[in-house]
């Protein structure tokens, strides 16, 4: 028998590609859906076919390996398409973040230097205002929902869906290298141009794989399968939409994708398709749960992994309160994301455990999935051990997380000082193992030489029933240096008198039971209407830094 050369093996066969994702759900799940809005429902055997048409379409434009192919859309069924095909032919998919503004948009479509562009309708007037300034864009395709695309003076070359229906059925996709890069998308530090960071097959390959094991193989407290019903709650340009639909399309789930976020549509999705399963930041369960029609879900259905910013046990716990089973999730945009996830280790014995709440271990920020390495690093390097005490700077390995930052290695070598991806987040793991955040870098407060934790004291006054959201920063204090300010968004109709008194009076019960450093009494909080937030929907805490530099409401 005559054997292919070991050489020739490992270089086209034995990679792990995005395309190998789609060999299964050919012929396990052909008849299963993939819905847009209330717009279009496609079977995946269609999906197939159509990713194929799509890579012909491309190809015919010219897009050839190591392109880079930017979109903006809102979550649909094509940017799914687009998710696959692009990569697929080597060439590399620029989600764009289309919340930026048109001058930071510019920036990253210029930076990735794209050579076609792909637009939502609601997206053209950005598009039109870019595109003179945008010179090596090649090619632009209008991704409309009409039959009609609206007028656009956008150098269009068609609409994906007759583009598409011109096409034949079957493209031969190339053998590629598992270390091609496939997806690229920029993240916006607090100083500085937007980052690109950018991902192998390989890369998304083997997160796909880990975080269908992290979602699957436990039970607690919850449970992905391939009868589950999916819908994203976070934007598709934002890591992948934290890599669910290359999972949800590898196990061939029921997918639905609702086009523009409106609360209103979004629950009307959540019914209609009896959704089982979702991911989301805080602030939009925040938002979806005190919508006025948030009844017409059954909300008990829903398992939801929680993610992005820290969980407040509040919020957990008005989720719990209507039966949505949640699972705490901690990444970044640079770790493809999923790093750790809040499961709940079995029983096993021992009475600490038993009694521990199962609210306050999912609201930990989680306990690193298959393959992830962490470590907590002080400012000089040295790895700390377990324990509340120790505190420092979580630093990571994981075969997915990004080599770097696009043509920015200055950044790229600090951000992988010492072989460690360096988060910015101060933490340390307690002693089951778990991943406690206590701050970012930036945010951390040092009230007279004490460190001072804004997540744990956002956690306890997140606790008060007449607090509906709050956020905790640091403001310069002429005899602390610094002292914690709470901005605190309070529920509607309460009832009662909520005072800054109240809340602070509240605090005394966490100072009592040592959770909280005594000195957070010294807490300015302020009642505000609405918290300032970032591009995916995030509390921006250097927004409200900058707006508190003239504080105007002290406690009384
Ligand atoms: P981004 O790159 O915009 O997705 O932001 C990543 C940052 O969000 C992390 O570095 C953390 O500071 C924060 N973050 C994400 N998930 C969590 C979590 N579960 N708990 C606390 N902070 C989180």
């Amino acid at each position: 028998m005559k054997h292919p050369s070991s050489a020739w093996l490992a270089d086209s066969v034995q990679q792990l590609l995005i395309r190998d994702l789609l060999s299964r759900v050919r012929s396990w799940a052909p008849d299963q859906t993939i819905s847009y809005r209330e717009l279009r429902e496609i079977t995946y055997a269609e999906f197939l076919k159509r990713v194929n048409q799509l890579a012909i379409v491309l190809t015919r434009l010219g897009v050839q390996a190591g392109d880079r192919v930017g979109v903006m859309d809102w979550d649909s069924h094509r940017y799914l398409e687009l998710f696959f095909a692009i990569p697929m032919l080597g060439a590399v998919i620029h989600t764009v973040n289309v919340r930026l503004s048109s001058e930071q948009i510019l920036y990253t479509v210029d930076h990735a230097a794209d050579s076609l562009m792909l637009v939502h309708p609601d997206f053209f007037e950005v598009a039109e205002a870019i595109a003179p300034r945008v010179p090596k864009v090649r090619h632009w395709i209008t991704l409309s929902d009409d039959a009609m695309p609206p007028a656009t003076s956008l150098a269009s070359v068609g609409d994906y869906e007759s583009l598409l229906a011109g096409a034949e059925l079957e493209f031969d996709f190339p053998d590629l290298n598992e270390n091609t890069v496939a997806t690229l998308f920029y993240t916006t530090g607090t100083t500085g141009d937007p980052k690109g960071v950018y991902f192998t097959h390989r890369q998304i390959v083997l997160h796909t794989l880990a975080e269908g094991l992290a979602l699957t193989a436990h039970n607690n407290p919850f449970s992905l399968s391939d009868d589950d019903i999916y819908l994203p709650l976070t934007p598709m340009f934002h890591v992948h939409a934290w890599g669910f639909p290359y999972l949800a399309t590898m196990l061939g789930i029921k997918q639905v994708y609702p086009g523009r976020f409106e609360p209103q549509r979004l629950l009307s999705l959540l019914a209609h398709h009896r959704v089982t399963i979702s991911h989301c930041v805080p602030t939009v369960l925040l938002m979806l749960l005190n919508h006025p029609e948030s009844k017409q879900v059954d909300w008990s259905r829903l398992k939801i992994a929680i993610g992005g910013a820290p969980l407040p046990i509040g919020l957990a716990r008005a989720a719990a309160n209507r039966g949505i089973r949640i699972l705490g999730a901690y990444g970044m945009s640079e770790t493809c994301p999923i790093i750790a996830a809040s499961h709940i280790k079995p029983p096993r014995s021992g009475p600490t455990e038993a009694a521990t709440d199962p609210i306050e271990i999912v609201t930990r920020t989680g306990f690193p999935i298959p393959l992830v390495d962490v470590a907590i690093m002080d400012s000089a390097g040295v790895c700390l051990p377990a324990g509340r005490e120790n505190i420092g700077e979580l630093v990571l390995r994981a075969p997915w997380l990004t080599r770097g930052y696009l043509d920015d290695p200055l950044r790229s070598e600090a951000l992988w000082k010492g072989g460690w991806l360096h988060t910015g987040d101060i933490a340390y793991r307690d002693n089951e193992g778990y991943i406690r955040i206590t701050d970012r870098l930036k945010d951390v407060i040092k009230l007279g030489g004490e460190w001072i934790s804004t997540l744990e004291l956002e956690n306890a006054l997140s606790q008060h029933p007449a607090v509906k959201e709050v956020a905790v920063v640091g403001v310069s204090d002429p005899k602390w240096d610094e002292r914690p300010h709470a901005e605190v968004i309070l529920r509607e109709g309460i009832g009662v008198e909520i005072t800054p008194r109240t809340l602070l009076k509240f605090l005394h019960t966490f100072i009592d039971n040592g959770t909280l450093h005594q000195r957070v009494i010294l807490t300015q909080i302020r009642f505000a209407a609405t918290l300032p937030r970032t591009s995916v929907g995030k509390i921006d805490k250097k927004a409200l830094r900058l707006g508190l530099q003239n504080p105007t409401t002290e406690n009384p």
